[in-house]
């Protein structure tokens, strides 16, 4: 399926954002061939402007962007990251391959629960707390972090220091967001 921003002339077709805050010109991709990443999305995520998983995945120059019900799944020793309550810390699983779904919280919970790819994965999470700061998105869980700063953190605690090019992504989102709110409605 064709995405609705490749369609509409008001956004990036690169980055998927309004013209007027196009952040193509901040975005560094960097080399993860020790670690590739399968973005896994929900449709309606696909739709959503503050969605920072395919920011992430054009940051990432081995990655995906798959989106759920639409496309096969990867192959490769894979583990999933995310937060639920059986997940153990990445260092105690065997992977070479990261999985990161996308879409609000109740949406990715009901993806694993219903794909047998993303039920069949160890599921990983990170060694030390964190919390979000990503602006743009209200979150029912306080402190969640956003797709670009789950995978920034993971990268970052398993020695990848390009990790931070992901959480300075999230930092001029946070930049933009703050400006067109300081602007008089009707001037944006
Ligand atoms: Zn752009």
């Amino acid at each position: 399926m064709v995405s609705y921003f490749s369609q509409n002339p008001r956004y990036c077709i690169e980055c998927r954002k309004a013209k007027k805050a196009c952040v193509c010109a901040d975005l560094i991709p960097f080399n993860n061939d020790q670690l590739p990443t399968h973005f896994w999305v929900h449709p309606k995520e696909r739709e959503r402007s503050r969605s920072t998983s395919w920011l992430a995945h054009k940051l990432l120059e081995h990655s995906s962007y798959r989106i759920d019900g639409e496309h096969q799944p990867p192959t490769g020793n894979l583990a999933l990251l995310f937060p639920s309550e059986n997940a153990l810390p990445w260092s105690q699983v065997p992977f070479d391959g990261l999985v990161v779904v996308d879409g609000t919280w109740d949406e990715c919970r009901a993806m694993i629960r219903k794909t047998p790819f993303l039920k069949s994965l160890p599921t990983i999470t990170f060694e030390q707390p964190y919390l979000g700061q990503y602006i743009a998105r209200r979150s029912p869980r306080p402190g969640a972090l956003c797709t670009a700063e789950a995978v920034g953190h993971l990268f970052l605690e398993m020695g990848n220091s390009d990790g931070t090019h992901l959480l300075n992504l999230v930092e001029t989102l946070n930049a933009r967001e703050r400006f067109f709110l300081s602007r008089p409605a009707g001037l944006t």
